[in-house]
């Protein structure tokens, strides 16, 4: 038996929709393109859905367009892939970055106001952390926006968020590359901020290959955004091609390639059709997971700040305390097993100060994050995705007991 850790959950609907855009004769940004969008501004509640060809493009855009500069801070948490970080610097401006809560993984209004604070004062910085330059002393004036991300599909604790980046007047950008669908509050996540992102990468909840989607209620956010994602062109490719338009152009703004294809849009339509559906069969995972694997000593479950139903459940990450397991096994030694058995893991994430780049450009040190140290040295993700068969399943939930004794 094998079982990869993720794998997209493609059927003969994606097949034939992508076949019927190749035979149109139309590969790129066009028909298929707008009714996605349709469909999925329909589907989270929000006024604008913009795709485009990741969610890092996304990001990236969505700083652009609310004014993030050279010089500018952009608070985001360490716990989290490097493309919610890069895209504050493509910018120009730089990233501080943010501890998270042991528990949900995510980062927290308490965490963020610290980090304003504590590393927003030079002197108070050098009193709990000692000497460091790079990130530390920055003039608290110079933070703009805050980027939380809704950890493997758990949502961020969004009010009080909310109401940190109203009090200090920063802009929110939520990072929900693996919240589709996740609820907070009963409300799908992607309209709590200013602009929401989303990613359709092949291993994410819904997929189009690669792909992404920004959404906002803001008309001049939008504005800017569908001008940036197209070269800085001042009216799409489909208006100047499509019978009867002018041929006519103007250029606004050096903007970027970030259009999605239809071909790619194809596959989402599909795909955004069954996604309560993939939720529904990852949470049943979950659950099993809960129910089998709920009583080894040393190995922790997510703890869950919201309901079940609410969490996309793109990951399932568990922590392995060494000093608890009978077998006295870490969670690289899990790893190592876990491969031997012939079973897909990953770890989500090395956090970002961790990474050479960010480290040594920030002067970032691990004593400054314990929490997502503390994660970080315990966690493994293992398999979860809709398309597990029920024998995977029985065959990862034996080999965990059988690791860990
Ligand atoms: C996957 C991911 C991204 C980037 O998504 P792409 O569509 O691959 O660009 C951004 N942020 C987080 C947290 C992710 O997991």
């Amino acid at each position: 038996m094998k079982v990869p850790f993720a794998i997209p959950d493609c059927g003969v609907e994606e097949i034939n929709e992508v076949i019927s855009v190749i035979k149109s004769g139309w590969l790129t940004t066009a028909s298929r393109c707008a009714k996605f969008e349709e469909d999925f501004a329909r589907f989270i509640g929000t006024k604008h859905a913009l795709a485009v060809n990741s969610a890092t493009a996304a990001l990236h855009l969505g700083l652009e367009a609310l004014g993030i500069k050279a010089g500018d801070k952009v608070l985001i948490p360490t716990f989290t892939f490097t493309a919610t970080a890069e895209v504050v610097r493509y910018l120009g401006a730089d990233p501080v970055f943010v501890d998270c809560d042991r528990e949900t993984f995510c980062v927290t209004a308490t965490h963020m106001d610290k980090a304003l604070k504590v590393q927003g004062s030079p002197e108070e910085w050098s009193r709990q952390v000692g000497n460091s330059t790079g990130q530390a002393g920055f003039r608290v004036q110079d933070v703009k926006a805050i980027i939380p991300v809704h950890f493997g599909g758990h949502p961020c604790d969004m009010d009080p968020i909310s109401e940190f980046a109203k009090e200090n007047g920063l802009k929110v950008m939520e990072d929900a590359a693996h919240a589709i669908p996740t609820r907070y509050k009963g409300r799908l996540v992607g309209a709590f901020g200013d602009i929401t992102c989303f990613s359709f990468y092949a291993n994410k909840t819904m997929t189009t290959g690669e792909g992404g989607m920004l959404c906002t209620d803001d008309d001049e956010i939008a504005k800017r955004v569908k001008v940036m994602r197209l070269h800085g062109i001042n009216r799409d490719v489909w208006d100047r091609f499509s019978t009867g338009a002018s041929w006519e152009y103007d250029v606004v703004a050096p903007g970027f390639k970030y259009n999605m294809p239809d071909i790619n849009a194809a596959l989402g339509i599909c795909q955004l059709r069954k996604v309560e559906l993939f939720r529904e069969k990852r949470e049943r995972i979950a659950k099993i997971y809960y129910e089998e694997l709920g009583e080894i000593p040393g190995l922790i479950l997510p703890r869950l700040h919201c309901d079940i139903k609410d969490h996309s459940w793109y990951i399932f990450v568990v922590l392995i305390d060494r000093d608890r397991t009978k077998v006295g096994i870490g969670r690289n030694e899990f790893i190592d097993e876990m491969t031997k058995r012939n079973i897909g893991t990953s770890v989500h994430y090395k956090p970002l100060h961790r990474m050479t780049y960010y480290r040594e450009k920030y002067g970032l040190k691990p004593e400054m994050f314990p929490n997502a140290e503390w994660v970080f040295e315990r966690c493994v993700s293992l398999p979860m995705f809709s398309a597990m068969s029920d024998e995977q399943l029985g065959y990862v939930v034996d080999n965990v007991k059988d690791i860990l004794g």
